[in-house]
C-alpha cells in the first residue's frame, strides 16, 4: 500500500518536460507562489562572438577528447579557456526582452533563481555581466554553501561542472526548509532538464520544465574555423575580435599567395 501510495504522489508531481522557442513561451503560464530557475548560458545570456560562447567551450572538449585526453582533463582545459574569455568579453541576452520579463516576474512577487554550471571562481565576472544586461536577482537572506565549489551568491547558485543541477537544487530547497508551490525550470540542456525534472518528482515538488531553444540556431551555425581565429588573437592580443573580423582574416589569410 505505501509503494502504491508512493508510485501515485510520484506520479501527481511528475513534472512535464516542454519546448520552449522563445522566453515568452516558458513563461506564459506563471502562477503565484511558482518559483522559477533559469539556466545562464544560452538561456539568458550569450557572447556576440563564437568565442567565449557554451558551444565553443562544448566543442573545445569534444576536440581535447579527440585528441586523447580523458573527459575530466579535457573539461578542465576547456573551462579555464572558456573561464579566461569571460573575464574580459562582453555579453548580450539571447533574446531583448527577457530582462523585461524577469523583472516582470519579480514584480508580480515570484521568486527567481539562477542555476549555473558556471564555477565558483566566475561568481564577480557572473555578477558583473548579469548587471551590463539589467538582470538580477536576490538572495532572499538564504545561505548556501554546502561545498567549496558549491555557492549561492545573489540568486545564482553555482555548481561548476562536477555536481548535477536537479540534486543540488533539491538540496539547496531542503537548506532553505523551502516548499515551492511549483517550479518552473528553463534552461537550453536537455540533460539538465531531465536532471531537474527527475530529482524535483523524485522529491515531490510539482515542476514545469522547459528545454529552451532560442539559442540553438547559433549552437547549430557554431563555426571552429571562426573559433581559432579568434583564439588565436585572444593569445597574441589579450584581446577579442568579432565573428566579421575573424571571417575577415580567414578570407585574407584564403587570398595571401
Ligand atoms: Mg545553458
Amino acid at each position: 500500500m505505501n509503494i502504491i501510495f508512493a508510485l501515485l504522489i510520484a506520479f501527481m508531481a511528475r513534472a512535464e518536460i516542454r519546448e520552449a522557442p522563445s522566453m515568452v513561451d516558458a513563461l506564459a503560464d506563471i502562477r503565484p507562489g511558482d518559483v522559477v530557475v533559469f539556466d545562464i548560458d544560452n538561456t539568458l545570456l550569450e557572447t556576440p562572438q563564437v568565442l567565449g560562447s557554451d558551444q565553443w567551450y562544448t566543442a573545445n572538449v569534444a576536440a581535447l577528447v579527440k585528441s586523447g585526453l580523458s573527459e575530466d582533463q579535457a573539461g578542465a582545459i576547456a573551462l579555464k579557456q572558456w573561464d579566461q574569455v569571460q573575464r574580459i568579453t562582453r555579453v548580450r541576452t539571447v533574446e531583448k526582452i527577457t530582462p523585461h520579463l524577469v523583472r516582470s516576474l519579480q514584480r508580480l512577487g515570484v521568486m527567481t533563481f539562477a542555476l549555473t554550471a558556471r564555477p565558483v571562481q566566475l561568481i564577480e565576472t557572473t555578477l558583473q555581466q548579469l548587471d551590463s544586461q539589467g538582470i538580477y536577482f536576490s538572495s532572499h537572506g538564504y545561505r548556501f554553501h554546502p561545498a567549496p565549489d558549491l555557492r549561492l551568491r545573489h540568486g545564482i547558485i553555482f555548481i561548476g561542472i562536477n555536481y548535477y543541477k536537479g540534486p543540488v537544487l533539491n538540496q539547496f530547497f531542503a537548506a532553505q526548509g523551502l516548499k515551492p508551490r511549483r517550479v518552473i525550470f528553463i534552461d537550453d540542456k536537455i540533460a539538465n532538464v531531465q536532471s531537474v525534472e527527475s530529482a524535483l518528482a523524485a522529491a515531490g515538488i510539482p515542476s514545469l520544465e522547459f528545454r529552451y531553444g532560442a539559442a540553438d540556431h547559433e549552437v547549430q551555425a557554431y563555426r571552429a574555423d571562426l573559433a581559432e581565429v579568434e583564439w588565436t588573437y585572444f593569445l597574441r592580443h589579450g584581446g577579442l575580435i568579432s565573428d566579421t573580423q575573424a571571417a575577415q582574416k580567414l578570407r585574407g589569410k584564403v587570398q595571401s599567395p
